[in-house]
C-alpha cells in the first residue's frame, strides 16, 4: 500500500485530533475576544429561539449587563413536530446580527442544514450543532470548513466516545475550535426531560483536550432545576454553561418552561461566578 492510500486514522487511535493522548494539554482558545477553556468559563445565555426583534434585543441587553460571555439564539430550530414553529430563519439571523452589533456579544446559533452555512457564518461566531445532528457527518464536515468555532451537542443516546468521534469530523477539516456539550441524555427516567450526565465533564476532559460545556436547560426542562444543575456543572469543572433566557418565559414559543426570565439573569450569573471562583475559573468577558 502506498502512503497516499493509508487510512487516515487507525483502529488504535481513532480520535487522533480530539483525544487528549495526542494533545497532552487542555485546549484554550479565543472566540471573538472571549477565552474558553482552562481557567476561562464561558457563560452562554439567550433565548431558545429568536422570536421577535424587541424580545431578542431585550434578552441580549440583559445577559450582556449580567456578564454573559456570549449570546445564544436559534434561527433554525430542530423541532420534534414538523408542524411546530421552525424558527425565523434569515430574519432570525438578521436579528442576531443586530443584537451582536448592540452588545458586542459573540453569537452562538444552530446550523441545521448544510445549505444554510453561508448565511449562518455571516452572523455566527459559534456554530451550534444540535443533539439530533451530532452524527450528521456532512454537516460536521461543513462546520469544520468554516472559520467559526463549533459547539457540538451530545446526541440523545450517544456515548461519550461517539461524541468525541463526532468532534473528530470537525477537527479533521482543520477547525480546531470545538467545544463538546453535555445536554442530557435519554434514560429510563421520566421525571425530568433528560438525565444530565455530569460525570461526562471529568470523563470528557480525560478523553479529550476540548472544552466541555454543560446545558442544564434542556436536561431539566424546568426553570427551578436549571440553577442547581448549572452550579453543580461549574463545581464539576465544566468549561462553560449554555442556558436559556427569555424576556417573558410564559409567552415563549419554544422551551418557555425551562427559560429564566431576563430580569433574573444578573443574580444567577453572580452565583455562577461565585462557584466558578471555587472551581478556579473566571467567567470570560471581553478582553
Ligand atoms: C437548543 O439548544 O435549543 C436545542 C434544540 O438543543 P438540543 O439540540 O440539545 O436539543
Ligand atoms: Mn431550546
Amino acid at each position: 500500500m502506498t502512503t497516499a492510500m493509508k487510512p487516515e486514522a487507525t483502529e488504535e487511535q481513532p480520535a487522533r485530533r480530539a483525544s487528549s493522548r495526542s494533545h497532552g494539554k487542555r485546549s484554550v482558545f479565543d472566540i471573538a475576544g472571549r477565552r474558553v477553556g482552562g481557567s476561562h468559563l464561558a457563560l452562554i445565555a439567550g433565548p431558545c429561539t429568536v422570536e421577535s426583534r424587541q424580545g431578542t434585543l431585550e434578552v441580549a441587553a440583559a445577559v450582556s449587563d449580567g456578564g454573559a460571555s456570549m449570546l445564544r439564539g436559534g434561527a433554525f430550530k430542530p423541532r420534534t413536530s414538523p408542524y411546530s414553529f421552525q424558527g425565523l430563519g434569515q430574519e432570525g439571523l438578521r436579528l442576531l446580527a443586530e443584537a451582536k452589533e448592540r452588545t458586542g456579544l459573540p453569537i452562538v446559533t444552530e446550523l441545521l442544514d448544510v445549505r444554510d452555512v453561508g448565511d449562518v457564518v455571516e452572523v455566527a461566531d459559534v456554530i451550534q450543532i444540535g443533539a439530533r445532528n451530532m452524527q450528521n457527518y456532512p454537516l460536521l464536515a461543513e462546520a469544520g470548513r468554516t472559520d467559526c468555532a463549533v459547539l457540538l451537542k451530545r446526541g440523545l443516546a450517544a456515548t461519550l466516545e461517539e461524541l468525541v468521534m463526532a468532534a473528530e469530523y470537525v477537527l479533521k477539516e482543520g477547525n480546531e475550535r470545538v467545544m463538546l456539550c453535555e445536554r442530557g441524555i435519554r434514560t429510563h427516567e421520566t421525571a425530568y426531560r433528560f438525565t444530565l450526565d455530569l460525570l461526562a465533564v471529568p470523563a470528557l476532559q480525560e478523553m479529550s483536550h476540548l472544552p466541555v460545556i454543560v446545558d442544564p436547560s434542556h436536561a431539566a426542562g424546568r426553570r427551578d432545576w436549571v440553577e442547581p444543575m448549572s452550579l453543580a456543572a461549574v463545581a464539576a469543572g465544566a468549561d462553560g454553561i449554555i442556558v436559556e433566557v427569555h424576556e417573558e418565559p410564559e409567552r415563549a414559543i419554544c422551551d418557555g418552561a425551562q427559560a429564566f426570565p431576563a430580569a433574573g439573569f444578573a443574580d444567577y450569573a453572580k452565583r455562577i461566578r461565585r462557584v466558578a471562583e471555587l472551581a478556579g475559573k473566571k467567567v470570560s468577558v471581553a478582553l
